[in-house]
């Protein structure tokens, strides 16, 4: 095995496409040398050496000493110079450089080689001792804090001292005498603190570091990042060695950073900052204010500091050159580290720089636009989940911030309220015209219909899969949840907040995006989504297959989806439709009547809700397809709680507040989500089903009326395990559709599905499919019940589980596909065997989910249904699921 690929010169030993094994700065490197573009030569020591170190205990494999040695005379013989000769000075960098980003994982160690004698050679060659001395005193901070583990702080104060001591203010105005007695107060530190001396030779030094990169691999920082970002510990980091330029060399030297385009904006401008006599770090480290470099930007900023441009005009223009030929070799926005050493730029990094949605939207467009990239490769440019932060309206970036809090950023989009503390509360306050914010300790399923009133929902408790943050992502309603700095006391109706005391009705705003809680209105920005957005969702349209519908049983949901691009309902969960005022009560009746008759008493007055309801429902999505279910839940959900609630609905039905109290007891389930749901009701009730029925197909005829559109409605029968259930409830569909039709003397064409959302449902789905003329695979319940995990308790544990690394992600959110997915795989072929014409679709969270998406693609489903806000992030999921 070759464990060193050395670069300079204009050649290289790797190449861009060598990324997992050079690591992506690595690999860069060696292209921008075969590139010919002026990097300092170097070499790197391969991420399979970082595997090898760990598989054999942090030791070394055989032959990388010596490959090692070559390596540091190739650099020797491009620089005329020698590791460790103090006659030829040749100092090196040591860098971290792993297969993705890990941005301030790992550290770096510049000026490595120096030591007491050595530095006097810097001093000498350089013809600049204060140079010298200051690179010196650097390595020791640096290699100290990175190697041997001694913070940077300890440093830090010393060099406040001497700073005072003498009267200055910046690290530009010690002289070198003064740089040399720091050093001395380093190295006492060293022997002090570490009981050793600062280690004097190059090669230890250069072993140390190397090590050092390797072992931060597995720091708690990197292990974290890693979580986080997905990124497999068998990637391993590579380290990057190399001749060391210099931007301390005076002032005529630089460093800094720069994007070939604007990463906020978008704006093609070349955009970044320097510093002058400068090291890499003290850009990072925010000490001194970096100056712009270009003069556009300096004026835009309205800085009185000189830019690149006007200070180094030869600097400026070979690297507005070398800016744009990379762009043009790597055909994306590249984010660039350079040095500029006595007036000579070096180019210490290229690789594809991070930026916002709207930036990655406005440079897919122009780079398709330019002719860099085609319009497939521009949908592909975009990660669909960050659309996320485009679809609703943000703070204003000009905004002041009175921050009283911060806590999880668990669903995007800023929104102001007044404060209520209670679902209720919201609701009321919704009905008189006001906008709320819901703050709660925590939410449970009780708290929906607040939520959906509520502008935005915050919680003191819980995380990002909480159910506060789950069902404020899929009503894309601003959250932050998990507050914990936040007192809340229901009883006396306040919020506190660092010592201040918050009233119901006070105003706040919160900020899903970022978690914060403002005091307060703050001004806001719209959504945009004309322009870059348009002609992305546009291209992406014209790739995908799957279609791509809403679930949605509002009207006002339902049209939002539509503006989103929603080719239909592929979800109307009807039962979302009874929990308002005046139906709630009709409800309750009925579940209540211990009769038939009662029963269809009470169903007659939900009739004309119901069948209104699905007119508005069809007349929004003419001529597009409309899935309705029947009711899901379990009855309990509905059943009146409090003792007003109880008195309310005894009134109404005629019998006693006690009566009605048996009753509720004896509709009791021990398990409720496993229990009376689903077509199980259309069974017990048929009369249920029949209402719902007659109401869609009196919807359908009356709006089919209206709009000059027959409508053809998918009836939707939920929780199905066995086809005889389906037989049964689809029987009275049928009669009750004869009826209407033979009623009103028109037609209606109509599809009976159901939805697959238990295990035997999918291993039965080809007997299933005989009956069914669609299916939606409902993941939520059918993870639930192939985990055996209740999607209501599992917040708790479940993030256990992933700090655990038991499972990598919250399977309600993601879809498992090796266990749910493959009961998905079999429900969609078997189905098929039995009926090739047979629709399927997805209507679970996951529909919703770019990761769930390509698996969707995958098994052929011809459409996904997610929540409204999330009918962009699909569409172009399903687009990248389909190049
Ligand atoms: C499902 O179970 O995936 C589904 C869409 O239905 P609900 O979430 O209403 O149970
Ligand atoms: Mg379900």
């Amino acid at each position: 095995t070759k464990w060193v690929y050395t670069f300079g010169d204009g050649a290289a030993e790797g190449r861009a496409g060598d990324r997992n094994l050079l690591g992506g700065k690595g690999a860069n490197l060696a292209e921008m040398c075969s590139l010919g573009l002026p990097v300092p030569p170097g070499f790197t020591i391969t991420t399979e050496v970082c595997n090898a170190f760990y598989a054999n205990g942090r030791t070394y494999p055989d032959g990388l000493q010596t490959e090692l040695s070559e390596a540091l005379n190739h650099i020797g013989r491009i620089t005329g110079r020698v590791f460790g000769d103090p006659e030829k000075l040749l100092l090196v960098s040591v860098r971290s450089g792993a297969r993705a980003s890990m941005p301030g994982m790992m550290d770096t160690v510049l000026n490595l080689g120096l030591n007491d004698v050595t530095v006097e050679a810097l001093a000498a060659d350089s013809g600049d001792a204060r140079f010298a001395y200051d690179s010196y005193r650097r390595f020791i901070q640096m290699y100290s804090d990175v190697v041997m583990g001694l913070e940077h702080e300890v440093f830090e104060e010393i060099l406040q001292e001497e700073k005072a001591r003498l009267g200055h203010e910046l690290d530009t105005e010690l002289s070198a005498a003064e740089w040399q007695e720091v050093i001395a107060l380093y190295k006492a530190k060293v022997e002090e603190e570490l009981g050793k001396p600062f280690p004097q030779d190059p090669k230890e030094q250069l072993w140390g570091a190397i090590g050092a990169v390797f072992s931060s691999w597995m720091n708690h920082r990197a292990i974290t990042y890693r979580r986080l970002h997905d990124i497999p510990e068998s990637w391993g980091t590579a380290v990057n060695v190399q001749a060391m330029v210099f931007g301390n060399m005076g002032d005529t030297s630089a460093t800094g950073v720069a994007f070939t385009r604007n990463p906020s904006t978008g704006e093609k401008a070349l955009y970044g900052e320097f510093l002058v006599n400068a090291q890499g770090e003290d850009v990072v480290a925010g000490i001194r204010t970096p100056q712009n470099i270009t003069e556009a930007a300096r004026v835009a900023a309205g800085s009185d500091r000189p830019s690149l441009q006007k200070l180094m005009p030869e600097a400026f223009a070979s690297f507005t050159k070398i800016s744009e030929q990379l762009e043009k070799h790597y055909r994306d926005m590249q984010d660039l580290e350079f040095t500029i050493e006595r007036g000579k730029l070096w180019m210490l990094q290229t690789r594809s720089g991070k930026r916002t949605a709207k930036a990655a939207l406005k440079i897919a467009v122009d780079m398709a636009a330019e002719g860099l990239i085609t319009t497939d490769e521009a949908v592909t440019r975009i990660d669909p989940a960050s659309l996320d932060q485009l679809l609703h309206p943000t703070i204003d970036p000009k905004a002041e911030r009175h921050i009283i809090a911060t806590g999880l950023p668990a669903s995007p989009g800023a929104a102001t309220g007044e404060i209520v503390f209670s679902s209720n509360e919201a609701e009321e306050m919704r009905a008189i015209g006001k906008k709320v914010i819901l703050v709660r300790i925590e939410t449970s399923p009780e708290d929906i219909h607040g939520m959906h009133a509520a502008e935005g929902i915050l919680t003191t408790r819980g995380g990002m899969t909480s159910h506060a943050a789950v069902v404020a992502r899929g009503m894309g309603k601003p959250c932050v949840s998990g507050a914990g700095s936040l007192r809340v006391d229901y009883k006396a109706g306040t919020l506190t907040a660092m010592g201040k005391t918050f009233h119901k009705g006070d105003v706040i705003t919160i900020d899903g995006g970022n978690g914060q809680v403002l005091k307060g209105a703050v001004p806001m920005l719209q959504p945009e989504l004309s322009g870059d957005f348009a002609s992305i969702m546009e291209w992406a349209d014209k790739i995908r297959r799957m279609k791509v519908r809403a679930n949605a049983e509002t009207p006002a949901d339902a049209r939002m989806a539509r503006s989103f691009g929603a080719e239909g309902i592929g979800l109307c969960r009807t039962e979302h439709m009874f929990f308002e005022d005046d139906r709630i009560l009709a409800m309750r009746e009925m579940i209540l009547a211990d009769t038939e008759n009662g029963r269809r008493a009470a169903l007659a007055k939900l009739l004309p809700m119901q069948r209104s309801d699905f007119v508005e429902l069809f007349e929004i999505m003419a001529g597009l397809p409309v899935t309705i279910r029947l009711l899901d839940p379990p009855l309990h959900e509905f059943l009146p709680k409090t003792d007003h609630e109880i008195a309310e609905v005894a009134s109404a039905m005629g019998v006693s507040p006690d009566k009605l109290r048996q009753r509720t007891d004896l509709l009791h389930e021990f398990n409720p989500m496993l229990g009376h749901r689903g077509c199980r009701l259309a069974i017990s009730y048929p009369e249920i089903a029949e209402m719902q029925a007659r109401a869609i197909f009196e919807a359908a005829v009356e709006a089919g009326k209206q709009t000059g559109n027959p409508v053809v409605p998918e009836i939707m029968v939920p929780l199905v395990g066995l086809v005889k259930e389906l037989d049964y409830v689809k029987a009275s569909i049928d009669a009750v559709a004869k009826s209407v039709m033979e009623e009103t003397g028109v037609k209606v064409e109509y599809l009976t599905g159901t939805m697959i959302e238990l295990p035997r449902a999918a291993i039965r789905a080809h007997m299933i499919a005989e009956t069914a003329e669609f299916f939606s695979f409902g993941t939520n319940d059918l993870t639930q019940t192939t985990f055996g995990i209740s999607r209501d308790d599992a917040a708790s544990f479940l993030e256990t589980y992933r700090q655990k690394g038991i499972i990598d992600q919250d399977p309600f959110v993601s879809l498992d596909v090796e266990g749910v997915g493959e009961l998905v795989r079999i429900g969609a072929e078997k189905g098929r065997s039995t009926r090739p014409s047979l629709k399927l679709g997805i209507c679970g969270e996951h529909g919703g989910d770019p990761a769930s998406i390509h698996f969707c693609e995958e098994v052929g489903l011809d459409y996904v249904s997610c929540s409204p806000f999330r009918v962009p992030i699909a569409r172009l999921a399903a687009a990248q699921a389909a190049v």
